[in-house]
């Protein structure tokens, strides 16, 4: 239907996480009916950005500089470990302003359902940064999901013989929810997490 190279876009575009065919047919023809900077700073700016950055060495967050900035911050507590799924969950904190200690980001979570193991995330990089006295506190902030329980359930494991504090992050109830309408096993997670007035 369409030419070679028009094809070779929509697929390129087709690949992205969330792009249907239809989208993937809609920005391919948006890229070709535009002025041809258009293309070229968009081709120029991605492979800028995918150039530039990088994983940091220490906690695996993306950086442009490595060790990143919070990695390198004498300021936070470097006896503290939060660790975390994705990059983005690593914002999602930063964002509270409330957590003033280091990341660790596994990239993933434990999934038999769909082949990820414990070595394909980076957990022996955790271990590895464990050797390291200074470290008093991980906190597990995998998502409450299956696959992120097992995740924490799993590193727990491996941490607790170490004499190194575990602690899971509470999941209940959200602000603005109601208990009629929350299920099960978030409801367990919120008794779990429940702290004295
Ligand atoms: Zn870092």
């Amino acid at each position: 239907m369409y030419s070679e190279n028009i094809t070779k876009l929509i697929n390129q575009f087709e690949k992205l996480p969330g792009i249907g065919h239809k989208t993937a047919v809609r920005l391919a023809f948006y890229i070709l009916e535009s002025p041809f900077n258009v293309a070229e700073t968009f081709s120029k700016t991605l492979l800028e950005a995918r150039s530039k950055i990088k994983f940091c060495s220490i906690c695996y967050n993306i950086t442009e500089n490595d060790p990143c900035d919070i990695c390198s911050n004498n300021k936070r507590d470097d006896s503290v470990i939060c660790v975390v799924e994705n990059v983005k969950d690593v914002i999602a904190m930063e964002k509270t302003h409330e957590y003033k200690g280091k990341y660790h980001v596994l990239h993933g979570s434990i999934s038999p359902m769909n082949n990820v193991t414990a070595g394909d995330i980076k957990i022996k990089e955790l271990l590895e940064r464990l050797k390291d006295d200074k470290i008093k506190e991980i906190i597990l902030a995998t998502n409450p999901t299956i696959e992120g329980e097992a995740t924490s359930m799993y590193i727990s494991r491996l941490i607790k013989p170490l004499g190194i504090k575990v602690t899971r992050i509470a999941h209940g109830i959200p602000v603005g929810g109601d208990l009629e309408y929350t299920d099960e096993i978030t409801l367990i997670r919120a008794l779990e997490g429940r702290i004295e007035m």
